[in-house]
């Protein structure tokens, strides 16, 4: 099947008549049918992605297509979607359907985006390797023993697999970047505030935000300029109005300030060779003419503790509403009040969520919450105001995205610690709320991909997509 990198690319030939949208949909339907064994797919959109072929066709030969025509986009099974169903990902929402769309679902729909199904992704988005969802683990595409990352699996995998150009899934704590990096894509977790939370099933909070996944920096810039902006459904949306990224994705505002984060490089639990790949990444940014430096920022040690205290505390409120009356699965066995919710919460919930939500309602009981969750903020105030202050010195800070590339399905299950520590480098953003960037740079001497991580000041997805594109012929 023919593919696309590129928005662009696409538009050449859709537009110019080259094929039709319904081919263009029937050969992806046909892609997707092929590699059912990944385990990408919660949901197809059979007949409404062809009802819309339809429909952008005739829009293609008479009227004025959308500036995101005939892109074929896949969801996370996190992001609602009105009339489709919408699980999470969890046996607690299985056969629940979305009563309303997600903003970000309206926006691509209104400028004639494809949105062909929905993803899998690890329970409630809890989770780095898609091994905790309800329908099964995903399998990388570049190595079917290996994990596509999580918890935005389906969606990293997907593109990875030339079954969607672009998706959209969810980072609270690295579930874009993360993935993005194991299967060799450009992944943006937004500045907090950038694109609408409404719609997405909350998990954090203070850190979830949409984001998207693609082959090229131009198709997430494109994507972000519908998907981000105000929006009168979530109070905590910025109004601060959306630059056209994908008309500055050339701009060159050298030289840039670097910082490379060198604690995340000197760092004992990196695999080496990533770690040598970032320090080369930052030496060709100096050749061609940026400042970069090394700089110190000792909290690696806390932000994994940080992240798991106020994540987990702020989902087990979130998920409280799923008690088998309010939403979510009932059980067969519950006779009265108590009995519907415990047997409920205890017949729907996966054990990973479980151990979230008693590990949250744990750090805020009486007694606990100063000591763990009321220290866990002021600590979270602490990292935000040392990044404002690096940022205001250094346009980006480089790290690598993970400290190592894809590993085995089954390999890290059993082992909840090991499973956090993948996050190491990728909650700052999330604690802060300042975007950031994974980028497909490396190949490792396994064959399998990885990426350097920027992340910028509140609102800087202009400079972090420029850097993007850019460094497609960095390293
Ligand atoms: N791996 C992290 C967690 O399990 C991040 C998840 C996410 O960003 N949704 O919480």
């Amino acid at each position: 099947m023919n593919t696309y990198n590129r928005l662009s690319d696409l538009h050449k030939d859709l537009l110019g008549g080259k094929f039709t949208c319904m081919d263009w949909v029937n050969q992806h339907i046909s892609a997707i049918e092929a590699s059912k064994d990944l385990n990408i797919f919660v949901e197809i959109f059979y007949q409404e992605a062809r009802n819309r072929a339809t429909v952008l066709d005739q829009k293609i030969k008479h009227g004025k297509p959308g500036k995101l025509a005939g892109l074929i986009v896949g969801i996370k099974d996190n992001i609602c979607y009105k009339g489709h169903g919408l699980s999470a990902g969890s046996k607690m929402l299985n056969n629940f359907e979305s009563l309303f769309s997600a903003t970000v679902v309206e926006r691509l729909l209104e400028e004639d985006a494809i949105i062909i199904g929905r993803l899998n992704c690890d329970e409630f988005a809890m989770g780095s390797s898609n091994e905790t969802s309800f329908y099964g683990p995903v399998k990388n595409p570049l190595d079917t023993s290996k994990v596509p990352g999580g918890s935005s699996g389906g969606s990293a995998a997907a593109v990875a697999a030339g079954l969607c150009q672009v998706t959209l899934g969810s980072d609270t704590g690295g579930s874009i970047r993360q993935p993005a990096s194991f299967c060799g894509l450009y992944g943006l977790k937004p500045t907090y505030g950038r694109v609408s939370r409404h719609g997405l099933v909350a998990f954090a909070s203070s850190f979830d935000q949409i984001g998207p996944f693609a082959k090229s920096a131009e198709d997430l810039a494109k994507v972000m300029e519908v998907i981000a902006g105000s929006d009168n459904y979530d109070a905590t949306a910025s109004t601060k109005e959306v630059p056209e990224y994908h008309s500055k994705l050339k701009e060159a505002n050298k030289p840039f300030r670097f910082a490379l984060l060198k604690d995340t490089v000197d760092n004992n639990g990196i695999d080496p060779e990533i770690a040598e790949h970032t320090r080369q990444y930052a030496e060709q940014l100096k050749k061609e003419g940026h400042i970069v430096e090394e700089v110190s920022f000792p909290y690696f040690d806390y932000l994994v503790p940080i992240y798991y205290l106020i994540a987990t505390a702020e989902a087990s409120s979130n998920l409280a509403r799923y008690d088998g009356v309010h939403f979510g699965h009932r059980s067969e066995k519950a006779h009265d009040l108590e009995s519907i919710y415990k047997h409920s919460r205890a017949e729907g919930f996966g054990l990973e969520v479980k151990r979230r939500i008693m590990l949250g309602t744990f750090v805020l009981s009486s007694g606990y919450y100063d000591a763990f969750y009321g220290l866990a903020q002021k600590a979270r105030n602490h990292i935000t105001s040392e990044m404002k202050s690096l940022l205001a010195k250094y346009d980006f800070l480089i790290s690598p995205t993970c400290p190592g590339t894809a590993f085995g399905i089954g390999e890290k299950q059993e082992d909840p610690i090991q499973m956090y520590l993948q996050d190491i480098f990728t909650v700052m953003a999330n604690i802060s709320g300042m975007p950031a960037i994974s980028i497909p740079t490396g190949t490792h001497s396994n064959g399998l991909p990885f990426g350097v991580q920027l992340t910028a000041d509140y609102f800087a997805e202009d400079k972090l997509l420029q850097m993007a594109e850019r460094s497609s012929s960095l390293v």
